[in-house]
């Protein structure tokens, strides 16, 4: 095996782009693959005392794939007295025990790559190529974090100075650090906070979202087969209560949460709130983030970017394009093209190979976006809407023009694309305009002009930019992905600085 694999734009989990062969195996074992998974709490000394609830298929609601027991509160309590106990061992094993038992956890997922695409196929409505990518991605952040705790946490720190004293920097664990992911990436966002918390020797409580149980299951309990003990790492299934007990306890160490903006700003007030110590939070948050074209932009290359990063995923991303602004001279060629290439997507069964747009979450999501596109059929032109399939909670890729940008209002967390022409004497307008919503994830610029580039990367506070390319799919280690504002608090996940945030500093200083 290669020495550093994260980061590998093909392959690091086993799997290869593009190769037939084993593509069609994928496939067939995907078909083949059923599941009945009864996820529960995993918390030491916790018996399930909730109704187990179905979890159904978005791709089909007939679909059964297994069932949940929600947390209580009183299992919020008890998982942090199990954790409290956890984070005294946990905290005090050598940092290559931690990286070692993420390593192991790497290998265990690359091992159990094909059921986990099945299962992320079929508890998040996965397509084949999201699914290798995500599982990808996860294996990619335990290696990451493995490396990156060694590099910043395996030896104190010598620190030079004139007292004439022994002065030592070192980082430890925060104590019980609560884990709340959502389901648009329910293994690889769920896994990338869990083991960059463990990882900083921190014991976790984890909730995942409650579209997306399953998956944090079977991870949680891969986890403890790769060596972290049952009371370092909890699973507290359940929805936003579970997460709000989480947050308000006083025994919490920390918080990462990847979501909404409206429930990152509620998590800090609730931290606020307390009487207790001051606990940082970590959020990565959504985005009405914006690509700009202008006349320079080369348009084949454009029209892939754009559906692409509008529609792969079904537009289930934080980092997905939904405001395109295009120059006024090229737009009517433009959108031809984009039309064009939306109207090539297949949506369907996302397990099978030609599917290149799943269903949404749920009915809840469904109806929003639904929602979404009527009001805006009200005073706005919606160019292109595709046609959905009959079984499945599926939203089909739209294309709106606004007749100004601040016509949206929210991030629409679907396959809607919206669009809005610019005059070239007016770039500035456009670059206020995108500030002026108060976001900062993601932002694609298409030009060939390098001053143009240049000014609005720099005028702007997007977290990530990408230029004459399409805006999604970070890779670990490589791109490190996050964003400012109402688009969450930094620092990066898969980045240099990320783990420190899960850490607190201590130095010693010793008169010799
Ligand atoms: N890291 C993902 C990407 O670059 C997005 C993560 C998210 O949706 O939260 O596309």
């Amino acid at each position: 095996r290669p020495l550093q694999i994260y980061g590998a734009r093909k392959n690091s989990a086993g799997f290869e782009f593009g190769h037939r062969e084993s593509l069609a195996q994928l496939v067939k074992d995907l078909s083949a693959a059923s599941f009945d998974i009864a996820a529960v709490p995993l918390v030491p000394g916790v018996a399930p005392a909730g109704e187990a609830q179905p979890v159904l298929a978005p791709a089909d609601r007939s679909r059964r794939i297994g069932t949940v027991v929600n947390a209580t509160a009183a299992d919020v309590d008890k998982a942090f007295i199990a954790a409290r106990k956890g984070f005294a061992t946990w905290s005090r094993e050598p940092v290559e025990t931690r990286a070692a038992s993420l390593e192991r956890m790497a290998d265990l997922l690359e091992a159990d790559r094909i059921r986990f695409v099945a299962l992320l196929s079929a508890e998040a409505g996965k397509t084949l190529d999201d699914g290798i990518a995500e599982v990808r991605e996860a294996i990619d952040f335990c290696r990451y974090y493995a490396a990156e705790a060694r590099r910043l946490f395996a030896a104190p720190e010598a620190m030079p100075g004139p007292t004439g004293e022994d002065n030592r920097l070192l980082w430890r664990g925060r104590g019980v650090f609560a884990c709340i992911s959502p389901w648009n990436f329910p293994l690889a966002i769920f896994l990338g906070q869990v083991s960059a918390a463990l990882a900083a020797g921190n014991a976790v409580l984890a909730k995942p979202a409650p579209q997306t149980p399953l998956v944090a299951y079977e991870a949680v309990r891969l986890f403890h087969r790769a060596g972290v003990p049952a009371d370092v790492l909890c699973l507290l299934p359940g929805a936003g209560e579970v997460g709000a007990a989480i947050a308000a306890h006083p025994k919490l160490g920390g918080l990462a949460f990847t979501g909404s903006t409206a429930t990152a700003q509620a998590i800090n007030r609730s931290l606020a709130a307390k009487n207790g110590p001051i606990v940082p939070l970590i959020a990565e948050t959504g985005g009405i983030n914006a690509m700009i074209v202008d006349a320079t932009a080369l348009g084949e290359q454009v029209a892939d970017d754009v559906v692409m990063s509008a529609f792969r995923s079904a537009g289930q991303r934080c980092s997905a394009l939904r405001i395109l602004y295009l120059q006024e001279d090229i737009a009517d060629g433009m959108l031809e093209m984009i039309e064009g290439a939306a109207r090539e997507l297949t949506l369907g069964d996302p397990a099978r190979i030609t599917t290149d747009v799943g269903p949404v979450i749920d009915e809840k999501q469904q109806a929003m976006l639904t929602g979404h596109i009527e009001d805006m059929r009200k005073s706005q032109k919606v160019r292109y809407a595709g046609t959905v399939p009959n079984t499945g909670v599926f939203v089909a890729p739209h294309i709106i023009e606004l007749d100004r940008p601040e016509a949206l209002t929210k991030e629409v967390f679907g396959p809607v694309l919206h669009v809005v022409r610019w005059k070239a004497k007016d770039l500035p307008k456009v670059v206020e305009a995108i500030g002026a919503t108060g976001y900062g994830l993601t932002l694609g610029v298409h030009s060939r002009i390098e001053a143009t580039v240049r000014t609005v990367a720099e005028t702007l506070d997007a977290g990530n930019v990408y230029v004459n390319r399409n805006m999604i799919g970070a890779v670990v280690g490589t791109q490190p992905f996050g964003g400012s504002g109402l688009s969450g608090t930094g620092f990066k996940a898969g980045g240099p600085a990320y783990l420190m945030r899960f850490a607190q500093e201590q130095v010693v200083s010793v008169n010799t």
